[in-house]
């Protein structure tokens, strides 16, 4: 199989568990890269973890200042890079905003459905189609520094309600 669904789409659970393991998965990754996992990062870590819907650096900022922690915007843009650099969220560009990812320990190329309606994104690595993009790439010459598939849509839940 090529493909590995990194996050499905969810319907209702217990949304703590998720928030659990994305601060236990960043803590061993940092651990084992040797990367620092400051009181402020892990913050901005478990606001982006706040749900599986993306969140915005806006978003991001006004829930810091609901923790009564008011960092200057760069703080809190360089707390987000860091995270999107180590792995642990991935930066949805066409939103311009950011997810949790929810397998952080091993690189990878992802591409992701988005649903219109209610926001919620799935994350999915296809290798096979990595592979064949870059192919297509080299065929032209061109050297991909990073790719971004981004597909809008209806989930299956909001589809059933159309
Ligand atoms: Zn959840
Ligand atoms: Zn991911
Ligand atoms: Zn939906």
């Amino acid at each position: 199989m090529s493909t590995i669904i990194i996050a499905p789409f969810r319907g209702p659970h217990d949304h703590n568990d998720c928030l659990e393991e994305a601060i236990r998965n960043a803590e061993e990754r940092c651990d084992s890269k040797g990367l620092r996992l400051t009181e402020l990062r892990k913050r901005v870590l478990a606001l982006v973890w706040k749900s599986h819907r993306p969140q915005r650096a806006y978003d991001i900022l006004q829930g810091l200042e609901n923790y009564g922690h008011r960092p200057a915007p760069p703080t809190a843009y360089r707390a987000l890079d860091f995270l999107v650099q180590a792995g642990l969220i991935h930066r949805i560009e066409s939103l311009n905003a950011y997810i949790g990812c929810a397998d952080p320990n091993q690189h990878h190329t992802s591409q992701f459905f988005i649903c219109d309606e209610c926001d919620t994104v799935a994350e999915i690595q296809d290798t096979a189609l990595t592979r064949k993009l870059n192919k297509n790439a080299n065929d032209l010459g061109f050297t991909p520094r990073d790719q971004t598939i981004e597909i809008h849509g209806l989930c299956e839940e909001c589809n059933k309600q159309e």
